[in-house]
């Protein structure tokens, strides 16, 4: 797909070439029934999909407006939607012969996902992680090496997230034997096609569900963004349909702060991991580090397509504030007996702000990217 001025594959000459190997590949496999069945067999036997779509009763009560469907992400296998990409991207990588997989990661939830897929298809396993990001997520990153992943520690710049990917992306470049494993819809061509194209199950299953269940489809659907595979995923089967779509960015502190993880925000374009898309820059056009408290979302940037749908505004972008996404992750446990990643009650708390702006027959879709066990210390040191 073109995204107009967006998009692009802003990487080396020789990275292009291995870029223009794997995009092939891709295109093939894409119409090759084989593939696409052991991808399937996969997500249904290993994966535990379909994930439910869940009538979240209380909550729909509780908000007294619209009716509040929950698609469940949290329950797959290791608690989130990026096993769906992961295990799509390994089995490409494998046709194309390589044996080492990389990848990046700021929690840790695409760290495990690659990690247990790395196990699974006995793939050499390496992560790039920021030094920070190690202290915050020991959990996973204890995971990740029982799993039998090599843990590369990121030290330059902050030492989050941005550098984790900057030194994924020099590897991968340097190493003709290694395959990057990209986890969100980011990055250069291919990665925000190929990435869609594995998180798409989300949506197609979604569309199939409601119909069955309610006979119709939903009136609005909604998905937080970090670089935004969950919400691509989502909302790709919904484009071309009369439904309002709404993606989720941390807002972090407040806008105005400073202190937020929205790159469209300050509505500035800039190159940043291969992509031209809107990020988050300084006064000077430097790329600027973006906070949330969700790791998950604490990305300066968006990937090329939402770029693309937010300038044509087919989907409207908006953000949630720390606070906000707190109190939506204690307001669904509380009423659901379902607890939420931080990622996801962004979107849990953005779909409270607009229940009532639909009448009581119409349906929305929040998109719960993962479960929140993860954050349990986040949530109780928050005040
Ligand atoms: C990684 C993550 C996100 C954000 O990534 P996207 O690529 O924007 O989907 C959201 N929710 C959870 C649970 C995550 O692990």
């Amino acid at each position: 797909m073109n995204y107009g001025i967006f998009g692009g594959q802003y990487v080396p000459q020789n990275l292009k070439e291995k870029l223009g190997v794997i995009a092939q590949k891709f295109n093939e496999l894409k119409k090759e029934k084989k593939f696409k069945e052991e991808y399937l067999y996969y997500l249904k036997h290993f994966v535990g999909r379909p994930s439910p779509l869940y009538f979240a009763s209380n909550l729909t009560e509780y908000l007294n407006g619209a009716k509040i469907y929950l698609k469940r992400e949290d329950l797959n296998h290791t608690g989130s939607h990026k096993i769906n990409n992961a295990i799509g991207q390994v089995l490409l990588a494998k046709r194309l012969g390589y044996t080492h997989i990389i990848a990046e990661t700021g929690a840790g939830q695409h760290g495990v996902a690659t990690a247990t897929v790395c196990a699974l298809f006995k793939m050499k396993c390496t992560i790039f992680m920021g030094k920070e990001d190690i202290k915050r997520q020991h959990v996973n990153v204890e995971k990740m090496k029982i799993l039998g992943a090599e843990i590369k520690e990121v030290t330059r710049g902050e030492g989050t997230l941005k550098e984790a990917v900057d030194e994924a992306f020099e590897y991968f470049e340097k190493h003709q034997e290694s395959y990057y494993l990209i986890g969100s819809a980011v990055g250069p061509y291919p990665y925000p096609e190929i990435v869609k194209y594995f998180q798409k199950v989300i949506g197609e299953e979604t569309k199939k569900q409601i119909k069955t269940l309610e006979g119709k489809l939903p009136s609005a659907v909604i998905a937080c963004i970090g670089g935004g595979s969950n919400s691509i995923g989502m909302f790709t089967p919904f484009i071309k349909e009369k439904v309002d779509i709404y993606g989720v960015e941390g807002a972090g502190l407040g806008l105005q702060t400073g202190y937020h993880a929205s790159a469209i925000y300050n509505n500035k374009i800039g190159i940043l991991h291969g992509m031209k898309t809107y990020t988050m820059q300084d006064e000077d056009g430097k790329i600027k580090d973006a906070y949330s408290i969700s790791a998950g979302l604490d990305y300066p940037g968006i990937g090329p397509e939402h770029a693309f749908h937010h300038k044509n505004k087919r989907v409207k972008y908006d953000s949630i504030t720390d606070k906000e996404a707190v109190e939506a992750f204690k307001l669904l446990t509380n009423l659901e007996g379902i607890i939420p990643a931080l990622e996801s009650s962004h979107a849990v708390a953005y779909a409270m702000k607009i229940a009532t702006n639909y009448k009581k027959d119409d349906i929305i879709v929040i998109c719960l990217s993962g479960r929140g066990d993860k954050d349990l210390d986040n949530i109780m040191n928050y005040s």
